[in-house]
């Protein structure tokens, strides 16, 4: 079920990068007037470029650019050829457009094909689709990638999880995409209604779109009866797709590098850094026709292992998604993502992976607290109003637990937090989009 370009040898895949490179930057020189424009002004000629050792030469691309030439000016062919646009809603000013030929949905499809299998699934499969169909590339991107190696797909896309809850009963898919967030909502609703996970037939769960971390991983395990893996993608690059956790190791995602040129750079300086450090991910098109980017500058933290797999794909592997970095908190002059105090949590028993980072600002202290829910076998031992740290009626156990999770940030993190225990389901959950974990009061 492999691709053969999965397992080339690595100088192999090299050769090919830096061949498709030099014609990439040969293509946006003559067809992209910002490119032109970029490469004139660094005094670089499309010849400079003769491998991927060059790169750093070049600049980033940020995502302004794309703003700056919203809708159609970073297109690289005649507007007439481009065959689907899409779109990431920005939470303020103009979307973020992206655009395909018919080649570049090909490629699409075949990616996400290459994922699925990655991820477990096989021709003949039913999906349930739970990924947003729309503007948002998750959708269409999973849909045409499942069709393309031949499973059943349902486009149920996200919300009305009533509805979900009765064709996964009814349908019996063996895989499932959604948002990790979602899929807790999923297990969590089968948990209520009583079914247990080998009742539902579910076996593979491509999960993405939002950073996750291996408490999530247990918990969607557990509650859905599925192995499940990471799908990572965004929509300037091609949408889902960009990298896939294998099924054998499900540790890291190799990233499909015959198309997508990855390299990690430090936030501040733009240097490049070695396998193992973290940094922002930077993506280069080698193979993208509508809208090719350099140096795409993604704002995703995390690091590259050029480690063998024993899965025998040869393309390189990226960690978990860390955060944003523009999702980065400072909090008295220390650097958090709200995925270190999932990561804390994760290590603690009597909480469950339901949580909420809240910060705000009191006199000149920006103050953090934690909340985070119960277990339900703890909430059974406890009455409700213990929990809050404020009751005088505090229960022992309770406070016990509170210190553990505010010692264990405190010496993993390195900032001191107030943790707030609630009951089990009071946390807001994910209603199939992306969930927000963070709520920032400050006022800066
Ligand atoms: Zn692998």
């Amino acid at each position: 079920m492999y691709n053969q370009l999965e397992r080339l040898p690595r100088e192999q895949l090299r050769e090919l990068q830096n061949k498709q490179l030099q014609q990439m930057v040969s293509y946006v020189y003559e067809r992209v007037p910002f490119y032109r424009a970029q490469l004139e002004l660094n005094g670089i000629l499309p010849e400079d470029i003769r491998s991927v050792a060059d790169l750093p030469r070049l600049p980033f691309t940020r995502k302004q650019a794309l703003k700056d030439h919203y809708p159609f000016g970073l297109l690289a062919v005649p507007r007439e050829q481009v065959i689907r646009i899409h779109a990431s809603s920005g939470t303020t000013g103009k979307a973020t457009v992206v655009c395909y030929t018919r080649n570049d949905i090909e490629l699409f499809s075949e990616v996400m094909a290459r994922s699925f299998i990655a991820a477990g699934a096989r021709p003949g499969m039913l999906l349930h689709n739970a990924y947003g169909y729309g503007l948002f590339t998750g959708g269409l991107g999973t849909h045409y990638g499942a069709e393309k190696l031949g499973m059943t797909v349902v486009p149920v896309s996200g919300g009305m999880t009533q509805r979900q809850i009765t064709l996964i009963l009814d349908f019996k898919p063996e895989v499932i995409c959604c948002t990790p967030s979602y899929a807790q909502t999923l297990g969590e609703e089968f948990k209520k209604l009583g079914i247990a996970p080998d009742e539902l037939g579910l076996k593979y769960a491509l999960l993405g779109a939002e950073p996750w971390t291996e408490a999530i991983r247990a918990d969607v395990d557990a509650n859905l009866g599925v192995r499940s893996t990471n799908l990572y993608g965004l929509s300037e690059i091609i949408g889902p797709g960009v990298s896939q956790e294998c099924i054998e190791e499900r540790v890291g995602s190799h990233i499909w590098e015959d198309h997508f040129y990855p390299e990690i750079v430090d936030a501040k300086s733009g240097e490049p850094l070695a396998d193992g450090q973290e940094g922002v991910l930077i993506f280069t098109h080698l193979t993208r026709e509508a809208m090719p980017l350099l140096r795409y500058w993604t704002g995703d933290i995390t690091y590259l292992t050029h480690e063998p797999c024993p899965c025998g794909r040869t393309h390189v592997k990226m960690g978990p998604i860390r955060g944003r970095a523009d999702d980065m908190l400072i909090i008295r002059g220390i650097n958090l993502y709200p995925t270190q105090v999932e990561e804390v949590l994760m290590g603690i028993p009597d909480v469950v992976p339901h949580y909420q980072v809240i910060v705000e600002r009191k006199s000149t202290l920006d103050e953090v607290e934690v909340k985070v829910e119960v277990t339900e076998d703890l909430m059974r031992t406890l009455a409700q109003e213990t929990l809050s740290e404020d009751s005088i009626e505090a229960d022992a156990q309770a406070r016990t637990l509170r210190n553990q999770i505010q010692y264990a940030i405190k010496s993993t993190i390195g900032l001191n937090m107030k943790v707030s225990l609630v009951p089990p389901g009071t946390i807001p959950r994910s209603e199939g989009g992306k969930l927000r974990r963070v709520v920032d009061m400050r006022i800066f």
